[in-house]
């Protein structure tokens, strides 16, 4: 049984005395989320992520929006797993579009983070997902084929099963264009299958995301569909009424 799973990501929003006064204000809903059987999680900046540690729910993940593979050195502006597991940090979302548009993440700069992060102990969320032209050109299960089997390779199929997957098309980030519960629902359920093409059995278990302009408005449909374990949302996650909305939402 996968556990459904509501995932904030803050993207470069938020002073630490913001991000505080959102975790201060949702220690009652996380405490809601966990009484329904949701997971509940915020991706803020590094540089809120202890802020937000420290004050919010203990049963709020808390994840980082990016991490490096390296132990330690010269990286110049980077941020290590290590560290993150000093500030009581776990998860990491890896591979969102716009880190791969604006910073130049490629799938295989995912793989060797995911592997770093699984030897670690952390949790990674790879997120996959295609562009506008792809989409209209009908390649969206090709393009997102290949983003799996090149973020997840070498992978035993004991270390994919800790991955979490966020299927997010490029055209509904940010857009107010949300992909149709059908396309969503088409598309997860291929990546499903590809992950079971690639590991076997325990894709079964494995929770795979939808995000793209999801709001409380619109969750309750995402969440009906079968293979999709939760949501992962950008824009809709900052206010804590939305994020209450978003959790109620989600609530069968
Ligand atoms: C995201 O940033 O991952 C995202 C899905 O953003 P939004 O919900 O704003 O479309």
């Amino acid at each position: 049984m996968r556990k459904k799973l509501l995932l904030g990501n803050w993207k470069m929003n938020k002073t630490p005395a913001e991000a505080k006064e959102f975790a201060l204000a949702a220690g009652e809903m996380v405490d809601f989320a966990v009484a329904h059987d949701i997971e509940v999680g915020v991706a803020p900046t590094f540089v809120c992520l202890t802020t937000v540690k420290e004050n919010i729910n203990p049963k709020c993940i808390v994840a980082a929006q990016n991490c490096n593979e390296h132990a330690s050195g010269a990286y110049t502006g980077e941020v290590s797993i290590g560290m993150l597991k000093a500030c009581g940090i776990s998860w990491v979302i890896l591979g969102h579009s716009e880190r791969r548009e604006y910073n130049g993440e490629t799938s295989e700069a995912c793989n060797a983070k995911i592997k770093a992060l699984l030897a670690n102990d952390m949790v990674p969320v790879y997120c996959c997902g295609e562009s506008l032209e792809t989409f209209d050109k009908g390649e969206t299960k090709k393009w997102v084929a290949e983003q799996i089997r090149t973020g997840l390779a070498g992978l035993t199929p004991e270390e994919a099963a800790k991955v979490v997957i966020a299927y997010e098309p490029i055209w509904a980030i940010g857009t107010g264009r949300s992909a149709s519960k059908e396309i969503a629902e088409d598309t997860i359920g291929f990546i499903r299958r590809t992950l079971r093409e690639l590991f076997g059995n325990v894709a079964v278990d494995m929770r795979i995301l939808y995000g793209g302009s999801v709001k409380p408005t619109n969750v309750r449909e995402y969440m009906s569909a079968e293979d999709i374990d939760g949501a992962l949302v950008g824009g809709a996650s900052l206010d804590p009424v939305s994020y209450k909305g978003l959790i109620e939402g989600m609530v069968a």
